[in-house]
């Protein structure tokens, strides 16, 4: 089942690598311990790789919800899938969000998600429906600073008398809130792939059997590879 959601988005093919801000005026010339949490994320190349977040990683919002509120953990979170919003080009490569914003971003997803969990074993996500569906204190709290933007287009598909309606966020920030919005209004099924940090939409209409362990054949066989080492 194709989703509603369609982004393409770009990440360093070198991966990224944590920097030091530039000091202040002030601080030039002293011994001042950095922050880790005021340190960026910058590109390790000017090379990039286009990829479709939305098709390839279904359950990219869980993956950034469960996100190691640390410096390393945002590193590894953006070597997997790029940064959040789109680089300008005056940025020199160097992302515009410090790793402590980035952790509060994780932690508004996660806050999300643990509620969604909780309200689904209560049987009545209400109450987090009216948290999307308007400005609520508790929408405040969890996403102060998302506002999912998204343009509407089409796509065309095998028919050359039909086209695909499409939502295209603005940013991969914007993008997992919606994925989370879209997971909300099917009642997704998620699990965490058995090999990496991936999550795997299961369930009926989404192609997966409800016993799917694996994200994909890669890590099926990286997995009994694995098995088989251990066996030794
Ligand atoms: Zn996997």
């Amino acid at each position: 089942m194709p989703g509603l959601l369609w982004l393409e988005w770009e990440r360093c093919s070198k991966g990224y690598s944590i920097c030091e801000p530039v000091p202040d005026f002030f601080d030039i010339g002293k011994d001042r311990e950095v922050d880790e949490g005021d340190c960026f994320l910058k590109q390790n190349s000017k090379k990039t790789v286009n990829y479709r977040p939305m098709e390839k990683f279904p359950g990219l919002f869980m993956e950034f919800a469960h996100t190691e509120q640390t410096p390393a953990g945002v590193q590894r979170f953006a070597n997997r899938h790029g940064l959040l919003w789109k680089l300008f080009e005056e940025m020199d490569g160097q992302d515009p969000v410090p790793i402590h914003q980035w952790c509060r971003y994780i932690r508004q997803m996660e806050n999300a998600v643990e509620l969604w969990e909780k309200q689904r074993e209560s049987g009545n996500i209400g109450d987090l429906i009216q948290v999307f569906s308007e400005q609520t204190e508790l929408s405040v709290v969890m996403t102060t600073e998302v506002r999912v933007q998204a343009d509407i287009c089409l796509r065309p598909v095998d028919d050359p008398m039909r086209a695909a309606l499409y939502l295209r966020p603005r940013s991969l920030h914007g993008a997992m809130w919606a994925q989370l919005m879209e997971a909300m209004a099917d009642n997704a099924q998620l699990r965490r792939c058995a090999q990496c940090p991936s999550w795997i939409v299961y369930g009926s209409g989404t192609g997966r059997r409800e016993s799917a362990k694996f994200c994909s054949s890669a890590c099926r066989r990286a997995a009994w590879k694995a098995e088989k080492e251990s066996r030794k």
